[in-house]
C-alpha cells in the first residue's frame, strides 16, 4: 500500500509505502505496487497515544464499551489507549486486567493498554496485586486509582517503590481528599457567587509537591495525571529542576476552557456540562499550563475522556456526573489551543501525543517516528477543515462534550494501526 502526498510533521509532501504493517520506505513519487491512497497534503502524525482513557467495560456498558471507546479513539487519530481502572470490577487483578485486555484484542479499534489500581477496589487501604498485573498477559506498566487520590502517604511510599521492580509508574490523581469533600468546581470567585462547594488548587498542589518527594526520595518514576493549575507547574518544573523522574500531562479542556464558563455559558449557568475533576480553572490557569506544555514541564496531552450517559449528566449540577468525553475532539482542541497559537508546531504535537505517552507508558510499538522500519501507526490530519462539534456523530456511546456547537479547527481523516486503515475519509473503516 501507498499513502501519497502527505506532509510528515507539517513538512513537504512526501509518499509512505506501507507492507506487512510497517513503513517500508519514505520518498517522492514512489511506485505504486498495491493499494493507493490520496493522502490530499494532509499531515501525517504517527498514531496518537492517550494514556488517560476511561472506556467503563466492565460494568459501566451503559456509557461505553471497548468497541465504542476504541472507535471513539480511532476516529480521534488514537492508534492506542491506556484504559483506566475504575471499572466495575475495579481492575485490580490480573483476572481483570487480562480481561480488558482480551476485549481490547477482539474488539479493539485501537491496541488497549490496562491499568491496573494502586489500591484494592481504589479504597486506599490495601496495594492491589501490581506484581500480578504486571506479570500478567496485560503486562500492566501504568498503576492508578484515577478517580480518587491515593492520598495515605505510607501506601503511596510502597507503591512507588514496588513499581521499580518492573520498570512501572504510578500515576496519581493529585486531590487531597479532605480539602475537597463535597467540591462541585473551582475555589475562587466564581464559586463565591454560584454559592458551589470550592475544590482548591491548594488540594492538587499539595499532593503533587508530596508525591515529588516521595518520589525522589525512593528513586522510582511518577506520573502526574490532569495538572490544572499554575502551582502544580511551578512544583513540576521545581522537580524536574532537580533531575527527579516526574512526568505529568495536561487534559485538551484545561488548554482551553475556564471556570468563566460554570457562571456564562451559550446555555446559561450552572450547565452539568462544564463539570469535571479536577475542574475548569482561570484563565491564568489555563495560560501557565499552555506555557507548560510548550516548554515541556508538562509531557503530554491525555483526554481523560471521559464518558457518562444522558441522565447521569443532564441533571442539576450538584447531582451531575464529573468528566467530559474527549477522544474525538483532542487533537482540534490541541491545534486551537497550542498551533493556533504559535506555541507548537506539529513535531511539537507528534512528541506529546505520540512519543512521550508511549514512552511513559513503556509502550513499545508505539509513539516511534514515521520512519521505515517503524510499525505504520499513522493519524492523516487536516488543520485547514473547520468541523462544527455535533456530539450525535461521536463514535464514542456517550455525548457529554463541552464543545459542542463550536467550531474547531481540524480533522482527522485517517487512521492506521499497523497499516491496516481503522479510520478512512473520516469515517470508521
Ligand atoms: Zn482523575
Amino acid at each position: 500500500m501507498i499513502i501519497k502526498n502527505v506532509r510528515i510533521l507539517g513538512g513537504d509532501p512526501r509518499d509512505i509505502r506501507v507492507r506487512d504493517g510497517v513503513i517500508a520506505e519514505i520518498g517522492d513519487n514512489l511506485e505504486a505496487d498495491g493499494q493507493v491512497i490520496d493522502g490530499a497534503g494532509a499531515i501525517a502524525l504517527p498514531g496518537l497515544v492517550d494514556l488517560h482513557t476511561h472506556l467503563r467495560e466492565p460494568g459501566r456498558e451503559d456509557a461505553e464499551t471497548v468497541q465504542t471507546g476504541t472507535q471513539s479513539a480511532a476516529r480521534g487519530g488514537y492508534t492506542a489507549v491506556h484504559a483506566m481502572a475504575n471499572t466495575m470490577p475495579v481492575a485490580d487483578t490480573a483476572g481483570v486486567v487480562e480481561q480488558v485486555w482480551r476485549l481490547g484484542q477482539e474488539f479493539g479499534h485501537c491496541d488497549v493498554q490496562p491499568v491496573g489500581a494502586v489500591t484494592v477496589g481504589l479504597e486506599g487501604r490495601q496495594l492491589a496485586e501490581l506484581g500480578a498485573m504486571a506479570d500478567s498477559a496485560a503486562r500492566v506498566r501504568v498503576f492508578s486509582d484515577d478517580g480518587r487520590c491515593v492520598d495515605d502517604a505510607v501506601l503511596m511510599r510502597r507503591a512507588l517503590e514496588y513499581v521499580k521492580a518492573f520498570d512501572g509508574v504510578v500515576a496519581q490523581h493529585a486531590q487531597e481528599p479532605k480539602l475537597t469533600a463535597g467540591a462541585q468546581m473551582n475555589e475562587g470567585v466564581i464559586s463565591g457567587r454560584l454559592g458551589l462547594a470550592g475544590w482548591p488548587a491548594v488540594a492538587e498542589e499539595a499532593i503533587i509537591a508530596r508525591d515529588c518527594l516521595l518520589a525522589a526520595h525512593v528513586g522510582s518514576r511518577l506520573h502526574v495525571c490532569h495538572v490544572s493549575t499554575a502551582g502544580s507547574v511551578e512544583i513540576i518544573r521545581w522537580a524536574k529542576s532537580k533531575g527527579w523522574n516526574v512526568t505529568a500531562e495536561v487534559t485538551p479542556h484545561h488548554l482551553l476552557l475556564t471556570d468563566e464558563l460554570v457562571e456564562r455559558s451559550p446555555n446559561g449557568a450552572y450547565n452539568p456540562i462544564y463539570k469535571v475533576n479536577p475542574p475548569l480553572r482561570t484563565r491564568e490557569d489555563v495560560e501557565a499550563l499552555r506555557a507548560a506544555l510548550a516548554d515541556g514541564t508538562i509531557d503530554i496531552v491525555a483526554t481523560d475522556h471521559a464518558p457518562h450517559p444522558v441522565e447521569d449528566k443532564e441533571t442539576e449540577w450538584a447531582a451531575a456526573a464529573m468528566g467530559m468525553v474527549g477522544l474525538e475532539t483532542a487533537l482540534s482542541v490541541v491545534q486551537e489551543a497550542m498551533v493556533d497559537t504559535g506555541l507548537l508546531d506539529w513535531a511539537g504535537v507528534a512528541e506529546r501525543m505520540s512519543a512521550m505517552p508511549a514512552h511513559i507508558g513503556r509502550l513499545a510499538g508505539h509513539g516511534r517516528p514515521l520512519a521505515a522500519g517503524s510499525p505504520a501507526n499513522i493519524t492523516l490530519y487536516d488543520p485547514a477543515a473547520r468541523t462544527q462539534v455535533d456530539p450525535s456523530a461521536f463514535a464514542s456511546k456517550s455525548r457529554n462534550t463541552p464543545y459542542e456547537g463550536m467550531t474547531l479547527p481540524g480533522r482527522v481523516l485517517a487512521t492506521f494501526l499497523r497499516g491496516k486503515p481503522t479510520v478512512l475519509e473520516g469515517k470508521l473503516a
